[in-house]
């Protein structure tokens, strides 16, 4: 690139703060890591496009933020410790005040997390941002969406929709109060990837994933790949007083089809809610029973309202919420 890969490199990701653990970091072919005796390395990795998966008028800090959030959500979800990082970053442009703001937010994140960006990769091109991270959990710990057992208590964390809300205002196809606004704009822009949580939920979850593309379709995965159905109460999804303001179909339809919420939905069996609500109070984060994990023989998915009542999925029929990304 024309400002110097090298010195873009050495001047907004390389820092001086090598932490334990890491041998080499930014630098040379590869980054030399000491992992934890007996435990396991879990990866992964999320790519975010300008236009897709944010949109171009975002604060740079508030991307930088994000790109490492949904990364550390998806470590959450497995109930991993987080390790370290690695970014490989496709620019339009060298912008040097561009680049300080992204790194800012993306650091901030990281030393909350007590994690060290270890290498990456960085070229022209347009604004794409790929980050892997690397996480460890001792053998048999980590949490599968394969392990809902009939019988199982179905819960979420904090509250979900409003990400979805902001889009929509964002589209223009909804109109929101200014502080309203910059609330529900602020979960879309800032999720707070729940890596506390999982690690609490370790030996007491049985499956879990985090919701990056919609309650139901996240919940979806898990049902298949455990082999079971599911009822859910949808009137006992958590959500803001924002959203609760909103129409019942907009309420619906941000709840359970939104994405970007970033929170953990999990199992657990029914005997095990004094050491979830134990989990969920010594890592300061909410979590409400939403539902029970059925014979998949049974229906599937069955959604279920206040009086008891199937709910048909009526919030697809709002032709102008179209469905997000993947
Ligand atoms: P190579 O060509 O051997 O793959 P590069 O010249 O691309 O290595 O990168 C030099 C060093 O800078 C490597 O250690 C690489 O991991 C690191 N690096 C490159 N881009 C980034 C980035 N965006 N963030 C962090 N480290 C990076
Ligand atoms: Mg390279």
């Amino acid at each position: 690139m024309s400002l110097g890969e090298f010195d873009l490199i050495r001047r907004f990701f390389q820092r001086e703060h090598p932490q334990a653990g890491v041998e080499v970091g930014i630098g040379d072919d590869c980054a030399v890591l000491r992992p934890t005796p007996g435990q396991q390395l879990l990866i992964s990795s999320d790519m975010l496009v300008e236009g897709r998966h944010f949109l171009s008028t975002v604060a740079p800090e508030r991307l930088g933020h994000k790109a490492l959030a949904v990364n550390l959500s998806d470590l959450a979800a497995c109930g991993a410790t987080p390790r370290g990082f690695t970014l490989a970053l496709a620019l339009p442009r060298a912008d040097a005040a561009w680049l300080e703001r992204f790194a800012a937010g993306l650091f901030a994140l990281a030393d909350a997390h007590g994690i060290q960006l270890v290498g990456g990769d960085t070229t022209a091109g347009p604004l794409n941002i790929c980050i892997t991270v690397f996480g460890e959990a001792a053998p048999g710990q980590a949490l599968l969406r394969s392990g809902a057992r009939v019988g199982d208590d179905l819960y979420v964390s904090g509250e979900v929709g409003d990400a979805r809300l902001a889009l929509e205002v964002f589209r223009g196809d909804l109109s929101l109060a200014g502080d309203a606004f910059e609330t529900v704009r602020r979960a879309m822009e800032l999720p707070r990837p729940r890596v506390a949580l999982g690690q609490a939920l370790r030996g007491i979850a049985t499956s879990a994933i985090d919701i990056s593309d919609g309650l139901i379709g996240d919940l979806g995965h898990v049902l298949t790949r455990s082999g079971v159905g599911a009822r859910l109460e949808v009137d006992a999804l958590p959500r803001s007083r924002i959203l609760a303001a909103q129409p019942l179909a907009v309420q619906r339809l941000c709840t359970l089809s939104g994405g970007d919420d970033y929170e953990l939905l999990f199992t657990a069996p029914a005997a095990a809610r004094a050491a979830v609500e134990a989990a969920a109070a010594s890592a300061g984060t909410r979590v409400t029973r939403i539902g029970r994990i059925e014979a998949e023989a049974e229906a599937g998915l069955r959604l279920i309202d206040e009086q008891g009542s199937t709910v048909p999925p009526t919030f697809d029929a709002f032709d102008h919420f179209k469905t997000r990304h993947g």
